[in-house]
């Protein structure tokens, strides 16, 4: 559960299948920590619910992302907890700079090639021993030995 709302199914679509038995608006928002504005946005979904396993338990609840609806049902409203992020879209470059810098050397921390590849496209090649191509009679040849 994702504060009360359960979590969405995208894939498919929101009529295919079982008709709906209602829409869902989901009201999010996040507040951010380092501007301090508060973003807030509407999801809208397709809900249905679904009997569990052999008709026994709780409702499954279904939610399919919803773009037009296309029939007469009922429309729900539902008001999920305000989150905080770090930095926003809204924030033109914040500063990082009360963070310490990285790691001196990742590359010998992780000991992977993604910066020793850059330097090796810096460094000169070492010389590509010539390859021989083989004729017909050098596949012949081969074969009879
Ligand atoms: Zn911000």
């Amino acid at each position: 559960m994702n504060g009360n709302v359960p979590y969405p199914i995208t894939a498919s679509d929101p009529h295919e299948g079982v008709i709906p038995h209602a829409y869902l608006c989901i009201r999010r928002s996040q507040h951010c920590a380092w501007c301090g504005r508060v973003h807030e946005w509407s999801e809208l979904y397709a809900q249905t619910f679904l009997r569990a396993g052999m008709g026994m338990g709780k409702p499954v609840t279904n939610l399919r992302r919803l773009d037009q609806p296309r029939y007469n049902l009922p429309i729900r409203h539902h008001t999920v907890a305000e989150v905080e992020v770090a930095f926003c879209h809204a924030c033109c470059f914040p500063s990082l700079s009360h963070l310490p810098a990285p790691p001196p050397a990742p590359h010998t921390v992780l000991n992977t090639a993604i910066w020793s590849q850059t330097e090796a496209k810096d460094s000169p090649k070492p010389a590509k021993r010539p390859r021989k191509s083989l004729t017909i009679d050098d596949i012949f040849a081969k074969l009879k030995e």
